[in-house]
């Protein structure tokens, strides 16, 4: 075991929703092992369910309430 990923590593715009493919702001750390990526809206969903299983949940719905910026990609 010398893969093990911080817990905290952010999500970031490439971290996709697992239900619906929408920009990921929760991820959900498994006890049994693996993770999970939810959008807001999945992850209350499923939320009651997934609580019990999760070691540990890194929600960034946060940010949503964030205003919008415009995009500075210039590649
Ligand atoms: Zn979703």
């Amino acid at each position: 075991m010398t893969t093990t990923l911080s817990p905290s590593t952010p999500l970031t715009a490439i971290d996709r929703c697992d239900r619906c493919g929408a920009q990921a702001y929760v991820r959900v750390t498994l006890t049994a092992g693996g993770d999970l990526l939810f959008c807001g809206h999945h992850f209350r969903e499923h939320e009651a369910r997934i609580r019990p299983l999760a070691s540990n949940v890194l929600d960034q719905t946060a940010e949503l309430s964030s205003p919008s910026v415009p995009s500075t990609d210039d590649l």
